[in-house]
């Protein structure tokens, strides 16, 4: 029940209705018995550096970030975790004793958590994209101690900001997009992830359904593993094309709960959050 000793999380974006944070979190809140409430607000640009400063001032236990104020929030946070600092993104805050934000990645972690049953070290990676998510895929496959990781875009400038961030990790490569190389990367690829939007269910029906075209994935092989980090839909073309060539393949929903339970411990100082409730919340809502 909410009382007036309720307290609340919030995620802080815009736009955060297409947001699936809410009914996870609320989910596992329900679950565990706290007293607390999760919420979605959009924030406008000009009144975000306010608003953050503010709901240092009231009830507010934590705080999720999203597109367009992961990198803005720096500025606004007393403490920053090394993961957070080196992809340049932060997405979850809670306040110190000081009652100043501090900041750290979860999408990183949750990233990570579905490729734990794997043994990628020494492996070959190959990343679709080059936004905020492929930076949390970046990071997590360096901590998975891939040998190679190949960054392919089609957006040279995002591929030079990840080559200087990253400029101390000798195992990644940035790849301008042409068919034949990334052809040939998917081809040698031991793990492909997609962290382009294509597949996602808003799609029209006329853009490629696969990330750069279908000609590309003709050299895909079985022993690799495929994860899309679209959620909705379930599993999305990519993956139902791995299916079909006998690849072990994984969704977004995984990260998506992970990195949720994740940013929900650090909001209660570690206390173990029921993933299984997450996702079910999730599926039923999907
Ligand atoms: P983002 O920052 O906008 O980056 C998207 C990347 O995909 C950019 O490099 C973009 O290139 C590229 N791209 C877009 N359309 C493309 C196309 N038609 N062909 C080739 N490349 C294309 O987005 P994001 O935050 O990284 O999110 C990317 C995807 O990951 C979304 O589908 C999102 O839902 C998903 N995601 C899932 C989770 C999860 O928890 N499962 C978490 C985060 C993100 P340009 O810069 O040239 O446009």
């Amino acid at each position: 029940m909410i009382t007036s000793k309720t307290s609340f999380l919030a995620l802080i974006g815009n736009p955060v209705n297409h947001s699936l944070s809410p009914i996870m979190q609320n989910a596992a809140i329900k679950y565990l018995g706290l007293d607390l409430v999760y919420l979605a607000f959009p924030c406008k640009d000009k009144d975000f550096t306010a608003t953050i400063n503010a709901l240092k001032k009231i009830n507010c236990r934590g705080l999720n970030i999203t597109i367009p104020y992961k990198e803005r929030v720096f500025n606004l946070c007393n403490k920053i975790t090394p993961n957070a600092n080196k992809i340049k993104a932060i997405n979850t805050l809670r306040l110190d004793v000081n009652n100043e934000w501090n900041g750290t990645n979860t999408d990183i972690a949750g990233f990570i958590y579905p490729l734990n049953k794997f043994n990628l070290i020494n492996k070959k990676g190959t990343i679709l994209g080059s936004g905020g998510a492929a930076r949390a895929a970046i990071q997590g496959l360096l901590e998975l101690n891939l040998a190679e990781i190949n960054v392919i875009s089609r957006n040279e400038e995002s591929l030079k900001k990840i080559k200087s961030d990253f400029s101390e990790d000798q195992q990644i490569n940035t790849v301008m997009h042409t068919e034949k190389i990334t052809s040939e990367l998917i081809g040698d690829a031991d793990l492909i992830v997609n962290s382009t939007p294509v597949g996602m269910s808003r799609s029209s029906k006329t853009e490629d359904s696969l990330p750069f075209g279908q000609k590309i994935w003709e050299s895909l092989k079985s022993k690799t593993i495929i994860y899309d980090l679209i959620y909705n839909p379930r599993p999305t073309d990519l993956l139902k094309y791995g299916i079909n060539k006998g690849c072990i393949t994984i969704d977004g929903l995984e990260m998506l709960v992970a990195q949720g339970a994740q940013s929900l411990s650090y909001w209660t100082n570690g206390l173990e959050v029921p993933t299984e409730i997450m996702k079910n919340a999730l599926k039923n809502h999907i």
